[in-house]
């Protein structure tokens, strides 16, 4: 199977980490997503070991919370001694609710309000991501109010576009995110930051973008934000002690995408830096990274019950699905590639190529196009794979379809980490 977490078991149902799927729609209802907590828990180790192995002591990661927020993930990796990254006020309210330790997480986003920022500093969080010069002159003025001096990374744009997809990589110069090393304007932004008050310039971030299978795509990025931090310290006399590479390596969605060992890549990508820091005469900083889908995705299966098979005599055929978009819709954003079974029928060889198509009003309500499956039958449990990045936390209530819980599958058992939501929470706010 595409990930060893996943099997087929003596019913001839899905398993995963060793647990009926087929059961577990059944106990919870569908649509359901589920999540392996030993996965989890196993990708943020390998993160951490390896960065502080092949990095050094003070390299790390930070699991990047907008690929899955909700209460229990943030215990889990605080669990596991993993810092974050928040991108909104509404994740960094998550984060505190579920009493993740603040000072170890990093503040991000384009366009950070007043509001944001004072609540930040407020809730105690470590460090800021800074993307721009209004936003700088506001944590300085608000730090300066409140008497203290704000740890800061200046998010830059290294003018790297990775081979991925062009909607994901935002390395580019021309970028929403970030200030372009290449203009000249880095470099600029940067002595301006050093004569901030109440600001402390503690390194620089990029993100390249998603989806990136081996390491030589962050040693690029590497190389152009080292010889950066040399330059800024004969420009500027300054030493910084942090380079942040942003996002993680890809993860593999379907057979064809390649194995990754993350391990492996973390230590070349290592062996890189150290080569790249001896030529520029310079010491190492400390490495971050802020790897989402890698840490969550593989963990995660969505389920749902089929409604119907319809085949358009001389087209194609659509198995329609109790979800949708509004679980899913990154087949609808980037026409992203899964893997789909039957799980009540795993192992059966399949005689039908059909589109499994969501309950929405939209005809772009898609989850995925020519899949290979036994014919189904309503009732069916369908099992889409490796969705544990980017679907609950990208889910919405268009159609006011409710989004479905979380279940976590720990142990051989399971547990309700997220309610399904009920109809009244649909008009929770409404007069
Ligand atoms: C999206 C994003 C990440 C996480 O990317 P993954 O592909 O999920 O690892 C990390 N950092 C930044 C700045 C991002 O925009």
């Amino acid at each position: 199977m595409l990930h060893n977490n996943l099997s087929i078991n003596e019913k001839n149902h899905l398993a995963l980490a060793g647990v009926d799927t087929v059961e577990l729609a059944h106990r919870y209802g569908t649509p359901l997503f589920l999540m392996d907590e030993e996965r989890i828990r196993y990708n943020a180790r390998v993160y951490i070991n390896a960065m502080k192995k092949y990095m050094g002591e003070g390299s790390k990661p930070l699991f990047a919370s907008k690929s899955c927020c909700f209460k229990r993930i943030y215990s889990i990796i605080a669990e596991e001694g993993m810092s974050t990254d928040l991108v909104s006020p509404g994740e960094l309210y998550i984060a505190k609710e579920a009493g993740f330790p603040l000072e170890n997480a990093y503040f991000h986003g384009n366009n950070k309000t007043d509001e944001d920022i004072c609540y930040a500093m407020d809730s105690g969080v470590g460090h800021f991501i800074a993307d721009n010069r209004e936003e700088l002159d506001a944590i300085s003025r608000f730090a300066g109010e409140r008497g203290i001096t704000q740890k800061v990374i200046l998010r830059l744009s290294p003018g790297i576009d990775p081979h991925t997809q062009a909607k994901i990589s935002t390395g580019k110069v021309d970028s929403k995110f970030g200030t372009a090393i290449e203009t000249g304007q880095a470099m600029e932004l940067v002595k301006y930051v050093l004569t901030l008050a109440n600001v402390e310039l503690e390194g620089f971030h990029c993100h390249i973008g998603s989806q990136i299978f081996e390491y030589s795509s962050f040693s690029d990025a590497a190389d152009i934000m080292l010889r950066f931090i040399r330059d800024v310290r004969d420009e500027c006399g300054y030493v910084v002690k942090v380079l942040n590479l942003g996002g993680g390596f890809g993860v593999r969605y379907v057979e064809s995408d390649p194995h990754i060992d993350y391990e492996a890549n973390i230590k070349g990508l290592g062996a890189e830096i150290d080569k790249l820091c001896a030529e520029l005469e310079m010491e190492r900083p400390i490495i971050l990274m802020e790897p989402g889908r890698s840490i969550v995705a593989d963990s995660g299966v969505t389920l749902y019950t089929v409604g119907s098979v319809k085949t358009i005599t001389g087209y194609k055929s659509y198995v329609s699905i109790d979800g949708g978009m509004t679980d899913n819709p990154r087949y609808a954003l980037y026409e992203s590639d899964y893997s789909i079974l039957l799980a009540n029928r795993a192992g059966d060889a399949p005689d039908l190529t059909a589109t499994i198509a969501g309950r929405c009003c939209e005809s772009g309500d898609l989850i995925q196009e020519d899949v290979a499956l036994p014919t189904p039958v309503r009732g069916d449990t369908l099992a889409v794979l490796v969705t544990g990045a980017y679907n609950y936390s990208m889910a919405s209530n268009y159609n006011r379809i409710p989004r479905p819980p979380v279940v976590m599958v720990k142990d051989g058992g399971s547990y309700v980490a997220v309610k399904r939501e009920t109809y009244e929470d649909l008009c929770r706010n409404d007069m």
